[in-house]
Formats: C-alpha cells, sequence, structure tokens
C-alpha cells in the first residue's frame, strides 16, 4: 500500500508516518514544514519505503497512492491565526486540492477535521450529532470555519464522486514532538515549567478540554481509515480537566514551587470540551490506554531532553 500523509512532518502525523513505517508500509510524507520539522521524520531519511515532498498543499500535486491521511494545516491558535487568510486557503483549497487528488487515484481519503467544529459547545460532551455553536466571524473561525467547510467537501466528494472518506474529529491531543513555542496548553505549561518561568493560565483557569495521547490518537486514526465506517468519528480521551487543574499538575510534578500567573482569556475559547466517544467504543473498537499521567511523563521527558539538547547545541555554538 502507498500511502501520503499530508503534514507528515508535524506533531501527530510524523508519529502516525512512525506507525506506518513500522508496518512496512510504502510512505510518502508532503509538507511545507510551516509548523513541522525535518527532525520528527529524518530518521526515516533514506529508507526504501520513505519519500518526502516539500509542497504546500494549496497548490495541485500529482501522485500516484492508494490511501490520503490528510492532515496539513497548522493546528495552534498561535500558529492559525498568524495568517488566517492563509489557514482558510489551507482547509479550502488545500483540502479541495488532496480530495481531487484522491479522487483521480480512486485512493480512500481520511480528512484530520477537529473538535472545534463543536465551536464553544453547549451540549456537553459533545456527540457526532451536535452540530456545534461556531462564530463564523470570530479570531478562531479562519479554522473553526475551514475544518467545518473541509468536512462539507469531503462529504460531498463522497455523494457525488463515490470517493472513499473517512473524517475523524480530533480532540486535544498532546505528546513528544509538540513544538516548544507551539502555543497549546499542554506544551505550554512543560516549557515553562521546566524553564523556570510562570505557567499562563488564561481566564480563571475553569475552562475544560479533555487531553488524548498521541500513539492513542494515531491508534484511532488508523482503525478509522482501515474500518467500514465513514465518520465523522470522534476521537479522543475522555477524561477531563480544568486548566487550571492542568497546571497544577504539570507545575507540580516539575517544579512545584513556580508561580501560576492569570491572563485574559482570548476570544470565543471553548468554555468545555469532552468527547462523547461512543462511536468510537462501537464502532471502530478504539479507545484511548494512555493515562495523563503516563501521557505526560513521557511528554515531560522528551521536552527534557530537547531543551537541555538545544541548551548544549547553543553553548557550543557561543
Ligand atoms: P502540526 O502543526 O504539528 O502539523 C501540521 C503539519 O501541516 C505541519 O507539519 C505543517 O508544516 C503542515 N502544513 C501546514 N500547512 C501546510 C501547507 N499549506 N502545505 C503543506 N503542509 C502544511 O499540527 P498537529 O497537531 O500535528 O495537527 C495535525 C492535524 O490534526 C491538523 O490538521 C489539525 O487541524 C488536526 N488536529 C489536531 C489536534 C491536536 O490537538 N493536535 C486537534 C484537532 C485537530
Ligand atoms: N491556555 C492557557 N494557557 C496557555 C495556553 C492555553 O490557559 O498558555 C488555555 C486556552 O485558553 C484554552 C486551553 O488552554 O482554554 C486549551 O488551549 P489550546 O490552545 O491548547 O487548545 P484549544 O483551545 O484549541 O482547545
Amino acid at each position: 500500500m502507498r500511502i501520503l500523509v499530508t503534514g507528515g512532518a508535524g506533531f501527530i502525523g510524523s508519529h502516525l508516518i512512525d506507525r506506518l513505517m513500522k508496518e512496512q508500509q510504502e510512505v510518502i510524507c508532503l509538507d511545507n514544514f510551516y509548523t513541522g520539522t525535518k527532525s520528527n521524520i529524518s530518521k526515516w531519511y533514506g529508507h526504501p519505503n520513505f519519500e518526502l515532498i516539500r509542497h504546500d498543499i494549496t497548490e495541485p500535486i500529482r501522485l500516484e497512492v492508494d490511501q490520503i491521511y490528510h492532515l496539513a494545516c497548522p493546528a495552534s491558535p498561535v500558529h492559525y491565526q498568524y495568517n488566517p487568510i492563509k489557514t482558510t486557503k489551507v482547509s479550502f483549497m488545500g483540502t479541495s486540492n488532496m480530495l481531487g487528488l484522491a479522487k483521480r487515484v480512486k485512493a480512500r481519503f481520511l480528512l484530520a477535521s477537529t473538535s472545534e467544529v463543536y465551536g464553544d459547545p453547549d451540549v456537553h460532551p459533545q456527540p457526532e450529532e451536535y452540530h456545534g455553536n461556531v462564530n463564523p466571524i470570530g479570531i478562531r473561525s479562519c479554522y473553526d470555519e475551514g475544518k467545518r467547510i473541509a468536512e462539507t467537501l469531503s462529504f460531498d466528494y463522497h455523494r457525488e464522486h463515490n470517493l472513499e472518506i473517512r473524517v475523524a474529529r480530533i480532540f486535544n491531543t498532546y505528546g513528544p514532538r509538540m513544538l516548544e513555542n507551539d502555543g497549546r496548553v499542554v506544551s505550554n505549561f512543560i516549557a515553562q515549567s521546566l524553564k523556570g518561568h510562570p505557567l499562563t493560565v488564561y481566564g480563571d483557569g475553569s475552562q475544560t478540554r479533555s487531553f488524548c495521547y498521541v500513539t492513542d490518537q494515531v491508534d484511532g486514526l488508523m482503525k478509522l481509515m482501515n474500518g467500514d465506517h465513514i465518520g465523522p468519528i470522534n476521537i479522543g480521551n475522555p477524561e477531563e480537566y480544568t486548566i487550571l487543574q492542568l497546571a497544577e499538575k504539570i507545575r507540580d510534578r516539575i517544579n512545584p514551587g513556580q508561580e501560576i500567573i492569570f491572563k485574559p482569556l482570548p476570544q470565543d475559547d471553548p468554555k468545555q470540551r469532552k468527547p462523547d466517544i461512543t462511536k468510537a467504543t462501537t464502532l471502530l473498537k478504539w479507545q484511548p490506554t494512555i493515562s495523563l499521567e503516563a501521557g505526560l511523563t513521557e511528554t515531560i521527558t522528551e521536552f527534557t531532553q530537547r531543551l537541555q539538547g538545544t541548551q548544549l547545541t547553543l553553548s557550543n555554538i557561543v
């Protein structure tokens, strides 16, 4: 099987590629390195089953593949809001190009959608039937509405052209290889604690999120891709925490004396989020296996090594 992973140099994409390579699939990683890094995939350079293509998906490309995992899109608010018009183009034009490619070569196409399609949800936990509460003109809209139109396009390709699609609604996922300056909450709190900086909680910290470890996420995506159900299907861990609880948990693991400071809550920040994973457990026979405690241990260990490595490299250069 030849498998294309768009956004393969990114956080989730590179873990997915590791799994696919270990299963001896032929993998093409396509990325423009906006938030992805070569170090995430460099261990596969030179492997006969691996190819890397530097390409921006807002431009069409012709390739011959059997499956497409379509992950290319910045995922952290800091990065997707940096150039919001580009984010919308990546979601619409990029997804349209990848669906066109899938149609031409009759590949199965999995869209990495998001819990953000539910917006600031007034139904809790969120089942797939919930249509969401999204602000169409706010600062998160480029991403939220971008993913909603990407879902719409995918379903219309399915209805109009019989394209085999799979739609995953990914909930907050964390783990090794998140960028230190990513801006997302787990990476921020770990990097801040390790550097001895105050942890920045936005708002009063009572908003909730549910955190899925990346290897569980990859497992869910692969089960969805290779199963019979189109979706959309929520892939996430239903263990729910307030952001203040998360800050305390990470702080106490790394640097118990560290101060927690409160900053303004960004516009349209969802107040609560937790996946209803009934569909994933019954239809895909998938459920998360890694607790937040265990996942944080892995993540903190990798961040510690990476930050020490950076300091070492810099001091060597100086
Ligand atoms: P990430 O930012 O680490 O990875 C995105 C990858 O896409 C990067 O390698 C980036 O360079 C690449 N990319 C961005 N724009 C591109 C373009 N125009 N052309 C080619 N490549 C491009 O993010 P991630 O956390 O790995 O997320 C992967 C996917 O999963 C995204 O589609 C995201 O929306 C979705 N998702 C992630 C989460 C999460 O919590 N991590 C939650 C919901 C949905
Ligand atoms: N958050 C925070 N401090 C940070 C980064 C994020 O309190 O340094 C909050 C953010 O306001 C949100 C939650 O943590 O309520 C999750 O943010 P993230 O950007 O990780 O994901 P998303 O909001 O997209 O779920």
